[in-house]
């Protein structure tokens, strides 16, 4: 008797999802030509005020029936599938485009070392929709002695693990004739922190970039205000590009005497540049922190502070790693990130 009733039941709900996919397989074409007319207007791809109005909607109709963090969750996801479908259906969108759908995400290895090495993780960060893929060549150390990168060799190497994964890449470059020479093959230039007050520097990045919009993304120099990480910007605007992407990346404070944090996470610092600028802000949870556990929970809380994106150091084997081992996370842990 009852497994007639659970039989029966069951055939009611296989309509239902029939019915369910249908409609969510329209609401996609939709969702994907909207996300195509803003690209092509220029407008931001992401609209949080129109996701909440949804939100609240959606629970008005519900009638009580579900939470509203549930629905929230549930729309959420409905909104990340959308943006991640649509990514992987236009395999054309150039950087600037796809840096228009929020969140951005750019991750990968602290540096590049080996061929091996950055195409494991490019494939396992690929098959998570990541489109950036970062990786040190030209590595700025506090030790003259240390490991420096592979230079040329470590970005060619970066270059092939993007294209096979077709993503695109964003490398820190050092200094004026590293930029001469690889300004071309790198998608987005990283001005590193120990950079962000070479004044000469930054305005060789502007005038270089000036022709194309390349993306910049610059990051806080560790001891530098809000006001002088922003005038640093102003430099390579004002050598003609305004494509620039800020990036937090932890400051040093006095914490650093006593707490285990490699340097204090600048999480308030995002709240105050958006009201400050109109530029884009991601944050930097691996070098802030200089933890890997501590990672996912600082992306987290940058994300719930309105960061426009993350950059996350990943590795397959940490704790072979050549640099910054102990604050880098498994390629799918990025994944932890967004769970709500
Ligand atoms: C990096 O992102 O590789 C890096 C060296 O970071 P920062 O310039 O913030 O120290
Ligand atoms: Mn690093």
């Amino acid at each position: 008797m009852h497994e007639e009733k659970i039989a029966e039941l069951r055939c009611e709900i296989d309509k239902l999802d029939e019915s369910i996919i249908t409609l969510f397989a329209q609401r996609l074409d939709v969702s994907e030509e909207i996300i195509r007319l803003k690209i092509a207007n220029n407008f931001a791809a992401d609209d949080f005020k129109r996701e909440e109005k949804i939100i609240d909607r959606l629970f008005e109709l519900m009638d009580g029936k579900l939470e509203r963090t549930k629905i929230e969750k549930l729309y959420k996801s409905i909104f990340s599938i959308s943006k991640d479908s649509f990514k992987s259906k236009n395999n054309t969108l150039t950087p600037l485009e796809l840096l228009k759908l929020r969140p951005i995400i750019i991750a990968g290895p602290c540096v590049v070392e080996s061929r091996v090495q950055v195409e494991e993780i490019a494939t396992s960060l690929a098959s998570m929709g990541i489109k950036f893929l970062r990786g040190g060549a030209f590595k700025p150390r506090t030790d003259p002695n240390s490991f420096q990168g592979l230079g040329s060799e470590g970005l060619d190497y970066l270059l092939d693990a993007a294209c096979k994964n077709q993503m695109f890449t964003v490398a820190e470059i050092l200094d004026s004739e590293q930029l001469e020479e690889n300004y071309e093959k790198i998608d987005i230039i990283q001005v590193g922190s120990r950079n962000m007050s070479s004044y000469g520097f930054l305005k060789q990045v502007g005038k270089i970039s000036a022709i194309d919009s390349k993306p910049i993304i610059l990051k806080r120099g560790f001891a530098a205000t809000l006001d002088e990480f922003l005038k640093a910007a102003d430099y390579i605007r004002n050598a003609g590009n305004s494509n620039i992407i800020l990036c937090l990346r932890g400051i040093r404070t006095f914490e650093q005497i006593d707490s285990k944090l490699r340097f204090t996470p600048d999480i308030g610092a995002i709240l105050d540049l958006k009201e400050r600028t109109e530029l884009p802000v991601i944050f930097d949870p691996s070098h802030s922190t200089g933890i890997s556990k501590f990672v996912v929970p600082i992306a987290k809380a940058a994300r719930a502070a309105g960061a426009d994106g993350l950059m996350i150091e990943c590795h397959t084997h940490p704790d072979e790693a050549l640099i910054d081992g102990f604050q880098s996370i498994l390629p799918h842990q990025v994944r932890e990130i967004f769970d709500v």
